[in-house]
C-alpha cells in the first residue's frame, strides 16, 4: 500500500463535511481540503469486488469504488446475500480516517439482471420498440427500486448507443438506430435517478445512472480497416463532425439536461473525417471528454472509465493513467490492478505530469455525487424495498414492457390475434426458454439457455391466458387440425463482441429455426415470432409465413407475449432499427441514400380496433391539424395526428412494401420524433400516393 495512506481511523464526528444541513459544494470543498494524495487517488479507483477479498485493501489503498462486473454475484445471490455483502466492504470503507463511504455499482441494464428472482424488463432494443418514454422511465424507476434495496446506489446504465449496424453484438443494447429515438427514451434516466437536480438520489429507490458509451460506440465500422482487423465491437467509428454531432452526441446533451450522474467512455476510437488526427480511443480524447462533454455541455456529474480500458492506450502504464486522467475520466475502473493505478497516479502527480487541479476536479466530481446520494448519512443498505423485488406490482410493469415492445411486421389474413377457442400448435427454439428470452446481461454476463431465474416463457404465457395450445419445441410432426401454428425462433444468448458466435456474425435464422419454421408453415397457417437482440433474415421465407412478429429480448414476463399475441392487448410496436432483406445491405439505417429494407424503419402494424380508413383527403385534413399542434407545441396532439395518419398509409401499403414506399414512410418517424408534425404527415402522404 501507497505509505501516505493512513491507516488509523479516527472519529470524524464535528467535522463540515458531516453536516447535512450544509450544502454539498461547501462539504466537498471541506473534505477535498483534508484529503492526502494517495486518498485522492484512491476515490479515483474502482475495483472489483472479486480482486479485494475479503476488503483489506478498501482501507489500504483508500479505494472509492467497487463494481460486480457482469455475474460477479454474492453467495447467496438473494437480496439479503447482496446486502450483506456490500455493507462488510463499506465497513472497510468507514474505517479510514474520513470514513468516506464506497460507493458500490453494477450493470442493471434491464431490470436488476445479477440478482435471481429480479424483475427482467425487455433489453432497450424492445423498449425503443414501444415508443413509449413514459415506459421507458416507468422500467427505469422499478430498476432503480429493485438495485437500491439491494444496497447497491449505482447502476451503469442507460446506453444510449445509437445502434448503425446490426452486426454489432451490443445493438440490443440500443434504443434504436435514430438518436431521435434514443433521446426520446431518455425518461428512463429519471426512473432510475428521478429529478435532474438530483435531489431524489438519497431515496431509498434511486440510483445514480450512467451514460454509456460515450460516443460512437454504436458507429463502429465492420469488418477490417487500413489501420488493421478489428471487430465492430470496440472498434473505430469513422463520421464527419456533422454526423458525430448529429449521430452520437446528440444523446448526451439531453443525458447532461436530465441531470446523469455519471459518463462512461466507449472502448472505441474515433476517427472524424477531415481533422488529421486518424482514429484515436475514447479514453484518450480530451477535446470530447473535457472539450465537449465537460465544457460544451456542462455536464456536472463525473467520468467512469470502461473495464480495463486504459490498458487499451498506447504508452507503458503511466501513459495510460496519465493520458485518460488528462483527457477527463475522473474513476477509472481497473477491476484488477487497482494498486498499480493509485500509485501510478500519485507518482505522475508528484512528477508535474498531472496537475493537482485536475486531481481535485475529479474527486470533487466523485465526492458529489456521493454526498448526493446520501451515502454519508446512510452508508449501509437499506433493504425496506426488498419485498418489492419481483413483485406482481413490479412484473406487472415488465408484463406491459413486453407487451408494448412486440412488433407485427406482417398479418396476413388477420392471423393475429389469436382465439382461445383456436387449436394452437407451438414450437421452436425459444418458445419455452426464459434463458433465451432475457438474453444477455441476465444472471452471467453473457446470459445463457434455460430457466436460471424467475419468470414465464411465451409458451406458459399462452396457456396461462387460456390459449389451447400444444407444444413441440422442434416442430416434430405437425399434422393438420391446428388452426394456427406459433413458431418462436431466434438467437441464443450473448453480450459484447459480434453477437452469436456459434452462427458466424451472420443474422440469419438457424438451421433449426429454419427447419421449424418451414414445417410448421407447410402444414397450416403460422405465426413466427423472433426472439433475439436484433433483425433475424428471412428473406424469401416470408412470403410462407401468414404473421411475422419482432419479439425482440423480452425479458421474464412471456405473460406480455401472450397479451398481445391473444389480444389482450393491441400490438403497437415499430421498428427501432431497419429490417434488412439480406446481410449485403449492412449497414442499412433511415436516412441512406438507397433504402430497400425488408421492413422500413418505423413498421408495425397494429391490431388495435377501430383504426381509421381514409384516403388522401383524409390525411390532407390530418396534416392541417399536424401543423396547427406543431405550431401550438401540443406534442401529444402532434403525436396522435401523425400515428393515424401513419396506420391509414399502413393499411394501403399492405404487403407491397417498396423502396419507394419504405423512404418516405421511415422519414416520416423521425420526423414525428424532432416534432416536425405537419412534415411526418407530409412524407407518409407522400408513401400513401406512391403506394
Ligand atoms: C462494458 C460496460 C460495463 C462494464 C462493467 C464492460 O465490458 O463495456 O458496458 O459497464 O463492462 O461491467
Amino acid at each position: 500500500p501507497p505509505a501516505e495512506t493512513p491507516q488509523i481511523v479516527i472519529d470524524a464526528h464535528g467535522l463540515p463535511y458531516l453536516d447535512s444541513k450544509l450544502p454539498v459544494h461547501k462539504r466537498v470543498a471541506d473534505l477535498l481540503s483534508r484529503m492526502s494524495l494517495a486518498e485522492k487517488a484512491g476515490q479515483m479507483t474502482q475495483a472489483e469486488r472479486g480482486a479485494v477479498g475479503s476488503g483489506a485493501d478498501i482501507a489500504a489503498y483508500a479505494l472509492g469504488s467497487l463494481l460486480s462486473g457482469g455475474g460477479s454475484v454474492p453467495t447467496p445471490n438473494t437480496p439479503e446475500g447482496w446486502a450483506k455483502m456490500i455493507d462488510g466492504f463499506q465497513l472497510r470503507a468507514r474505517a479510514t480516517r474520513f470514513q468516506i463511504p464506497l460507493i458500490y455499482g453494477v450493470d442493471a441494464v434491464h431490470g436488476h439482471n445479477n440478482l435471481a428472482g429480479a424483475t427482467i424488463m425487455p433489453h432497450n432494443i424492445g423498449i425503443g420498440a414501444s415508443r413509449d418514454p413514459r415506459l421507458a422511465q416507468d422500467t427505469g424507476a422499478v430498476t432503480a427500486a429493485e438495485v437500491r434495496a439491494t444496497g447497491i446506489p449505482w447502476d451503469f446504465a442507460p446506453c444510449l448507443c445509437v445502434s448503425r449496424d446490426e452486426r454489432w453484438g451490443r445493438s440490443y443494447e440500443s434504443f434504436g438506430e435514430d438518436p431521435a429515438l434514443v433521446q426520446s427514451m431518455e425518461t428512463m434516466i429519471q426512473g432510475l435517478q428521478g429529478r435532474a437536480d438530483g435531489r431524489d438520489l438519497s431515496r431509498n429507490d434511486k440510483v445514480l445512472a450512467t451514460a454509456k458509451h460515450f460516443a460512437g460506440d454504436g458507429g463502429t465500422a465492420y469488418g477490417s480497416s487500413t489501420t488493421g482487423t478489428y471487430t465492430i465491437d470496440q472498434g473505430v467509428t469513422t463520421v464527419t463532425r456533422q454526423q458525430l454531432e448529429d449521430i452520437h452526441l446528440a444523446p448526451y446533451s439531453t443525458a447532461v439536461q436530465r441531470g446523469i450522474g455519471t459518463v462512461m467512455p466507449s472502448y472505441s476510437s474515433l476517427d472524424i473525417v477531415g481533422d488529421g488526427r486518424g482514429a484515436v480511443k475514447m479514453h484518450a480524447r480530451g477535446d470530447m471528454i473535457n472539450g465537449v462533454l465537460k465544457d460544451r455541455m456542462g455536464f456536472g456529474g463525473f467520468v467512469i472509465s470502461d473495464w480495463n480500458a486504459i490498458d487499451q492506450l498506447p504508452g507503458d502504464y503511466a501513459a495510460h493513467v496519465r493520458t485518460a486522467v488528462n483527457a477527463g475520466v475522473d474513476m477509472m475502473m481497473v477491476p484488477y490492478s487497482y494498486q498499480d493505478f493509485s500509485g501510478t497516479l500519485v507518482d505522475e502527480v508528484k512528477a508535474g505530469r498531472i496537475s493537482e487541479k485536475r486531481i481535485d476536479d475529479a474527486v470533487s466530481r466523485i465526492l458529489t455525487q456521493k454526498f448526493r446520494l446520501g451515502l454519508f448519512e446512510h452508508p449501509y443498505a437499506d433493504t425496506s424495498g426488498a419485498a418489492a423485488i419481483g413483485s406482481p406490482a413490479h412484473r406487472a410493469v415488465a408484463r406491459r414492457a413486453a407487451a408494448e415492445s412486440q412488433v407485427l411486421l406482417k398479418n396476413s389474413g388477420g392471423l393475429l390475434p389469436l382465439r382461445k377457442s383456436e387449436k394452437v400448435y407451438v414450437a421452436g427454439s425459444n418458445a419455452d426458454d426464459l434463458g433465451n428470452q432475457t438474453g444477455g446481461w441476465t444472471l452471467t454476463w453473457q446470459g445463457a439457455s434455460g430457466t436460471h431465474t424467475r419468470g414465464t416463457t411465451i409458451l406458459q404465457g399462452m396457456r396461462e391466458a387460456g390459449g389451447n395450445v400444444t407444444y413441440s419445441k422442434d416442430a416434430s410432426a405437425p399434422t393438420d387440425g391446428y388452426d394456427a401454428g406459433v413458431v418462436v425462433v431466434g438467437e441464443t444468448p450473448y453480450a459484447e463482441g459480434v453477437g452469436d458466435v456459434g452462427n458466424g456474425h451472420s443474422l440469419q435464422l438457424s438451421a433449426a429455426d429454419q427447419a421449424a419454421v418451414d414445417k410448421v408453415c407447410a402444414a397450416m397457417k403460422c405465426a413466427v415470432l423472433i426472439v433475439s437482440g436484433r433483425p433475424q433474415l428471412v428473406g424469401d421465407r416470408l412470403g410462407r409465413i401468414d404473421a411475422l412478429v419482432a419479439s425482440w429480448l423480452p425479458g421474464t414476463e412471456g405473460e406480455g407475449v401472450a397479451d398481445v399475441l391473444y389480444g389482450k392487448r393491441p400490438f403497437t410496436g415499430q421498428l427501432p432499427v431497419t429490417w434488412p432483406k439480406s446481410e449485403s445491405q449492412l449497414p442499412i439505417n433511415v436516412g441512406d441514400a438507397s433504402y430497400d429494407p425488408q421492413f422500413p424503419y418505423g413498421w408495425g402494424l397494429t391490431t388495435l380496433t377501430g383504426v381509421p380508413r381514409g384516403g388522401t383527403a383524409t390525411l390532407k385534413a390530418l396534416r392541417a391539424a399536424a401543423t396547427a399542434a406543431e405550431r401550438l407545441g401540443d406534442a401529444r396532439a402532434g403525436r396522435e395526428l401523425v400515428t393515424e395518419a401513419r396506420l391509414i398509409v399502413q393499411q394501403r401499403i399492405g404487403e407491397r412494401m417498396t423502396q419507394a414506399v419504405a423512404k418516405p414512410f421511415a422519414d416520416a418517424d423521425h420526423l414525428l420524433l424532432t416534432g416536425r408534425y405537419g412534415k411526418a404527415v407530409e412524407k407518409l402522404t407522400e408513401a400513401y400516393r406512391v403506394a
